[in-house]
């Protein structure tokens, strides 16, 4: 969704730089981090039918100063630079903020995944890592699934870097569990956010039980944010996607449609627009599909407690702002969704070692390193006596700038 302000890029840009100020940063290393490292800009011819169609593929290396630079790979008609550069950096922050030795990288190509077959798909995804080899790899940059993509897509990647570079299935995340994934991966960016919902209405001295959720998304997030929101007792009262939204005040049976591809064959009390669903009245909202949802058109009719950034960039800089006034509790996409990458980690690892963790760690160690991250950001917001969002580029600035001067002042 395009909304008209800031570029996504400005948009986080001005968080590092309100963050580099608290923190007394010279304008110098502020610039630094506000700019990318490589942005690598490639076609993709596409045979299709008797023509050729020719797409744009993006990666977007922001930073390795804590590590190898980590980010998803997006399919979506909407991918541009801006947007690739923008998510590139909120991974360098989001990284740094759960202290996982990485740096932020981004992907993508504009092509709509919906109307893509398997085989163009395998195509796109084998000449993206053909025309990018040189500079990935599993110390230099690790793609994993994003929108439009997935753990299929990640086995093809695999794949073709194998046929080029040799065995190395450390080289990218998000793979199926059969062939070097790990267990546990595929649902931990759902997991982390579901987590922190319940630790925010703990905080906040709501009962998680009987608390009522609204999602927009029903892929790999918001379908298993609501998965294990359920579990942990709250109650889904609207989720939707693409095709439309459902509602059942007396909460959705998610465990009883979580197989179903798509939302618009499922039987429902009531039915709603894809973006209705953010306006629902419910204790917390989850955006989990696109960025910019939430807007200076719809802020003032959010209708929520609490929000659950599932999404990246799901609200814009002046709607948080306007939500924030209103006393909502917004919990930034840099915290909210890090369950994925965190999730990435123990899967790469893994790789490495050549060991493998049954699901039980896995969701022990993702647990528990949510919560430190969690706590941590609630400690420095009361410290500097800002919202969770500048308190969690606080920390992730103040890791990425110590790396970043510590390797040196020749650069
Ligand atoms: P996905 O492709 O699996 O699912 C996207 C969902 O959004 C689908 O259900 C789709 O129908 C829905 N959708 C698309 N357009 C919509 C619209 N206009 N209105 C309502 N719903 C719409 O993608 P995903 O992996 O679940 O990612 C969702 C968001 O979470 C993205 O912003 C992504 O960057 C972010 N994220 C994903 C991960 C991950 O591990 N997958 C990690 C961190 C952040």
């Amino acid at each position: 969704m395009t909304h008209s302000g800031p570029s996504a890029f400005a948009e986080v840009n001005e968080k590092v730089a309100q963050a580099g100020e608290i923190l007394g940063l010279k304008s110098g290393v502020i610039n630094a981090l506000s700019s990318c490292e490589r942005e690598v800009v490639i076609s993709i011819p596409l045979r299709r039918g008797d023509d050729v169609e020719v797409l744009t593929g993006y990666r977007v290396q922001h930073s390795s100063a804590r590590g190898p630079r980590k980010g998803g790979i997006r399919f979506h008609q909407d991918v541009d630079l801006d947007e690739v550069r923008a998510l590139a950096s909120l991974m360098t922050w989001k990284t740094a903020l759960i202290d996982v030795p990485f740096g932020g990288a981004k992907g993508g190509v504009a092509v709509d995944a919906s109307k893509l077959s398997p085989i163009e798909k395998e195509e796109i995804i084998r000449r993206w890592t053909r025309s990018l080899v040189h500079v990935l790899g599993h110390h230099r940059d690790i793609p994993a699934p994003d929108m439009g993509t997935d753990a299929r897509t990640m086995a093809w990647l695999m794949d073709e870097y194998h046929r080029l570079e040799g065995f190395q299935p450390a080289c990218v995340t998000g793979k199926p569990v059969e062939l070097f994934g790990a267990p546990g991966r595929e649902e931990a960016t759902g997991r982390g956010v579901a987590l922190i919902a319940a630790a925010t209405l703990k905080q906040h001295d709501v009962k998680a039980k009987g608390a009522t959720v609204a999602i927009q998304g029903f892929g790999n997030v918001g379908r298993y944010a609501a998965l294990v929101c359920q579990e942990l007792g709250m109650k889904v009262i609207a989720i939707s996607d693409v095709s439309g939204g459902i509602v059942d005040k007396k909460g959705i049976d998610i465990a009883s449609i979580f197989m179903h591809k798509s939302l618009e064959n499922v039987e429902a009390d009531e039915r709603i627009g894809s973006a209705e669903v953010l306006e629902i009245e419910c204790d917390i909202l989850i955006p989990a599909a696109l960025g910019s949802v939430i807007n200076d058109k719809n802020a003032s009719l959010i209708n929520a407690r609490f929000i659950i950034e599932g999404a990246n960039q799901p609200i814009t800089i002046s709607a948080d702002r306007e939500l924030r006034a209103q006393g909502v509790v917004i919990v930034p996409d840099i915290l909210a969704n890090s369950g994925g990458v965190m999730g990435s980690y123990f899967e790469w690892t893994q790789n490495i070692q050549e060991f493998s963790w049954p699901i039980e760690k896995f969701r022990r160690e993702l647990d528990t390193r949510m919560e430190a991250a969690f706590v941590n950001v609630h400690k420095v917001s009361r410290k500097y006596s800002v919202d969770l969002r500048t308190a969690a580029f606080v920390v992730s600035v103040g890791r990425v700038s110590e790396a970043f001067e510590l390797r040196g002042s020749l650069v």
